[in-house]
Parts: C-alpha cells; structure tokens; sequence
C-alpha cells in the first residue's frame, strides 16, 4: 500500500466509523479508532501517525517490540496488545503496553499486575470473552466473567476497563449485533456490581462488523484490513 492509499484507506475508516456513529444517534466521539498494524511494517504505522492516528493493536509480541523499538521517537503512541497472551511472555506486555485487551484468566492479569512498571501508570485492561462460544477460541465464558472481573478490579497495578470481544463471523446485520448486545449487557452488570471500577469500554467491532458493533455501543473499533490492506 502506498502512502496516498493509506491516507484515502484511514479517512475511510474514519468517515465509515462517524457514519456509523451518526446512523446509531451517538455522539461523534463516542467511539475511537484502534488501527490493529499486526503483520504491518512499522513504516505504515508512522504514517498513519502522521495523519494523526495514535492508537495502535499488535498481536505478537515480539513483532511488536521491534516495530515499537523502530517508532521510539513517537512517544504518544498508545499500545494496545490484542492478541493471545501465554504467561512467559507478560513481564514485557506489561512494560511496553499501554493497554490489553485479551485477558482472559486470573493468572495471567495477576502477573502483568505485578509485573507492572512502578514508573508507569495502571495497565488499562479488558477482559475477554468467547461470546459465540466457540470451543477453539480464547476469551471467558459469560458464566465466568463475574469471578475473573472480581479479581481483577482487586489487582492495584490493573485498571479495569471493560470487555472485548471477536464474534464468530456471521452474515446479517442482525446476526452480528446479537452476541455485541450481550457483551454490552454483561458490561452494564459489571459496572453494577463494580461501581469503584473505571469501567467504559467496549472493544468490539473489525472491519467486517463495524456497524453492527457501533450500533450496540462500542467505544473502541479495531480495524485491520480497512485502514492497512489484506494481510498475507
Ligand atoms: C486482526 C485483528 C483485528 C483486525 O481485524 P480486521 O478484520 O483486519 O479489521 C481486530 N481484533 C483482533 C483481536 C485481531 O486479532
């Protein structure tokens, strides 16, 4: 991809995410735009900054490290690991990110709390769940969601943040909105019982589903393939 096409691709994003803001009757800031640069070389990354995109979601840690050890002189980035997180590789997660959004055990949240920097602020997290249930993806079941949140908000190193969710792919509009209404249910029952919590956000929403996760209430989309071209 090109640079001009990378410029025209993020505008897209962006005027798609606004229209979709706009179609839903949220507020125009409601949602921000997470670019997910996983298997994108970090030159795409600096330009996207340079048209002003600040949030970035990688997937593989090391990967990761070296695109962010190339961008250093971009120091307001803000990193967000989104990918699977094994707990051998969590002591640098919790160095180099800001934010992750695919906790989905009590054990590996307990690490990057204690593995947290003390110079740093909270980690921002989110807790992911298997919404469609599929046997042969990551995330917490609803059932136990409760349990892994009331652990986490507990860990002083931690800031809860909310929920992210990858539903199986579906095909209408309605069949998409379906398990992002219960994952923003299960956000609305979890800032019940934990009111001391920051929590407010929903990550859900790819490049397939953006609408459907706007119109539920998402407040941060991850986009790949729009704004960066297919991966190979
Ligand atoms: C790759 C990935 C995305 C982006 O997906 P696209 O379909 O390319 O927009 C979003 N979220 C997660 C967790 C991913 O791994």
């Amino acid at each position: 991809m090109t640079e001009v096409e990378l410029s025209e691709t993020l505008a897209a994003a962006r005027a798609r995410l606004a229209a979709a803001l706009r179609d839903a009757g949220r507020d125009e800031h409601a949602a921000q735009l997470l670019a997910v640069s996983k298997t994108k070389p970090a030159s795409m990354i600096r330009e996207a900054y340079r048209h002003g995109q600040r949030d970035f979601g990688e997937n593989y840690l090391q990967e990761a490290l070296h695109k962010q050890a190339e961008l250093a002189d971009l120091t307001d980035i803000v990193w967000h690991f989104i990918g699977p997180l094994q707990s051998n590789k969590t002591r640098f997660v919790a160095e180099c990110f800001d934010w992750v959004h695919s906790i989905d055990r009590k054990k590996i949240a307990q690490r990057l709390s204690e593995q947290r920097p003390a110079h740093l602020p909270a980690l921002n997290v989110c807790l992911q769940v298997n919404v469609s249930g599929e046997a042969s993806k990551s995330g917490a079941t609803f059932e136990q969601l409760d349990a892994l949140a009331s652990a986490v908000v507990d860990m002083p190193r931690l800031a809860l943040r909310g929920l992210m969710a990858i539903p199986a792919p579906a095909t209408t509009l309605a069949e998409q909105r379906m398990p992002l209404a219960r994952l923003r249910q299960a956000l609305e029952t979890l800032r019940e019982h934990y009111p001391q919590a920051p929590l407010d956000t929903l990550s859900m929403g790819m490049s397939d589903d953006l609408e459907a996760a706007v119109a539920e209430g998402a407040t941060l989309v991850r986009l790949g393939t729009a704004i960066f071209g297919a991966r190979q």
